[in-house]
C-alpha cells in the first residue's frame, strides 16, 4: 500500500517544490526532536521528512503520482534512526543539491514512460487498424546486459562511504547542532563503484535505440486516446524496467464526415423539387456501404435526419452513433427556358393560392406587393 506523501504533507498533488518546502517546515518547527521530544512527534516528524524527501525528487514523485511508492522499491531506504537531520537542514537553508540524500541512491531506476502521437484516418477509426511506429527510446544496452559493467561483474562497495552513498557533517544551526548529509562524490551517492563502466553506455545500463513496432488501434478510438503499450517505454537507468508507451492518436480530417462523439454528421445537397417533394439518397459510409437517406416531402435547409446506428462503432461495444445528415436545398441558379416557364407557373399557382390565404395578414400583403411589383 503506497503511502498518501502528499496527505502527510497536507499538500495538493500539484502542489509546487516551493510549497512542499513550506509545508514541511511548518511541520518540521512542531514536530522537530529539539522542539517536541515526544515519541508521537518523533514518529510525525519522520513521516514528514520522508514525504519531504521523496515530492522534493522528480523522480521520486513521478513514482508517487503513478500510484507506487519509491520508498518500498529500492529506490531509497525508509529512514531509519538518526535519519531526517540532513532534510531539515535542507528544507530551512537550501542546499543539498542532487536532493534526497538518505542512503545510497539506487543506480536501478524504473525507466519513464513515452509519448508518441500517429495520425489515422476516420476510415482507420471506424474499422481499427494496425499501425507500425517507430520509437526512439533506450533500451537495454546489449554489451553489458544493464549492468553497467565490461565484464558484467557487480559494483564493488565505494571505499569512501562504505556503501552508504553519502558523507556526513556537523553544521551549527540556529537549531543547535545538526548533523548533514551529503551525497558521496566517489560513487555519486550511489555507495557503489562500478571498476571496469561498459564502453557501449558509458555504464548508465541503456542505450538510444530506434525501434519499429506495431501498435493496435481499436475500432471506434476517438481523436486525442492513448493506447498504452505496457514495457515499451524507455529503459530505466542501471536497466531498471521500461516504463510504458503511449500512443496518441490524432484523427485527420474527412472530406465528408466529421464526428461528434460516436456520432458522425454530413450534410447533403438536396435539389429544392426533391426537398419539395421528397426524395431517396444514398451515401457511402466509412465502409464503403451503401446507407439510403430518405428525404420527406417540404423537408427545410438544415432540417437533420437522424439514422440510427449508423455512426462510429463505440470502443469496446457492440453498439454504434449515429449518422446525423444535415440537409442543405439547393436553389438552381442556371434556368433554361423551359424550366423557367415552368417555375414560373407554379410561382403564379403557389402566389394566387398564398394571396387567398393572407387577407387578414398586413406584413404578408406588404410581401405580395415587393412579389408582384419584382414580376414586372
Ligand atoms: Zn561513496
Ligand atoms: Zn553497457
Amino acid at each position: 500500500m503506497a503511502r498518501d506523501y502528499y496527505g502527510i504533507l497536507g499538500v495538493d498533488r500539484s502542489a509546487t517544490d516551493q510549497e512542499i518546502k513550506k509545508a514541511y517546515r511548518k511541520l518540521a518547527r512542531k514536530y522537530h526532536p529539539d522542539v517536541n521530544d515526544t515519541d508521537e512527534a518523533a514518529e510525525k516528524f519522520r513521516e514528514a521528512s520522508v514525504a519531504h524527501e521523496v515530492l522534493t525528487d522528480p523522480e521520486k514523485r513521478r513514482i508517487v503520482d503513478m500510484g507506487g511508492d519509491p520508498m518500498e522499491q529500492g529506490g531509497g531506504q525508509p529512514s531509519g534512526g538518526g535519519g531526517g537531520f540532513g532534510d531539515i537542514f535542507e528544507a530551512f537553508f537550501g542546499g543539498g543539491a542532487g536532493g534526497g540524500s538518505r542512503g545510497p541512491r539506487s543506480r536501478v531506476q524504473p525507466g519513464n514512460d513515452a509519448l508518441l502521437r500517429t495520425a489515422i484516418t476516420l476510415e482507420e477509426a471506424y474499422a481499427g487498424v494496425k499501425q507500425e511506429i517507430t520509437v526512439d527510446t533506450a533500451i537495454l544496452c546489449d554489451h553489458c546486459e544493464g549492468t553497467g559493467s565490461k565484464s558484467k561483474a557487480r559494483p564493488t562497495t565505494c571505499g569512501t562511504c562504505h556503501g552508504s552513498g553519502e558523507v556526513q557533517q556537523v553544521e551549527r544551526t540556529f537549531l543547535g547542532n545538526v548533523m548533514t548529509s551529503r551525497p558521496c562524490g566517489t560513487c555519486s551517492g550511489y555507495g557503489e563503484i562500478i571498476a571496469d563502466p561498459c564502453e557501449k553506455c558509458g555504464s548508465a545500463g541503456r542505450v538510444k535505440a530506434r525501434r519499429d513496432l506495431v501498435v493496435n488501434i481499436p475500432a471506434g478510438i476517438d481523436d486525442g486516446m492513448r493506447i498504452r503499450m505496457a514495457g515499451q517505454g524507455e529503459v530505466g537507468q542501471g536497466g531498471g524496467p521500461a516504463g510504458d508507451l503511449y500512443v496518441e492518436v490524432a484523427t485527420r480530417r474527412h472530406k465528408i464526415f466529421s464526428r461528434e462523439g460516436n456520432d458522425l454528421h454530413l450534410t447533403v445537397k438536396v435539389p429544392m423539387f426533391d426537398a419539395a417533394l421528397g426524395a431517396d439518397f444514398q451515401v457511402e459510409d466509412l465502409a464503403g456501404e451503401k446507407v439510403s437517406v430518405t428525404i420527406s416531402p417540404g423537408t427545410q435547409p438544415g432540417q437533420e435526419i437522424r439514422l440510427e446506428g449508423e455512426g462510429m462503432p463505440q470502443l469496446r461495444s457492440q453498439n454504434f452513433g449515429d449518422l446525423i445528415a444535415h440537409v442543405d436545398v439547393v436553389i438552381p441558379t442556371e434556368l433554361d427556358d423551359t424550366s423557367r416557364d415552368l417555375l414560373t407557373q407554379l410561382r403564379d399557382h403557389r402566389a394566387e393560392a398564398s394571396s387567398v390565404r393572407s387577407e387578414d395578414d398586413g406584413e404578408e400583403s406588404l410581401f405580395s406587393r415587393l412579389r408582384n411589383r419584382f414580376r414586372r
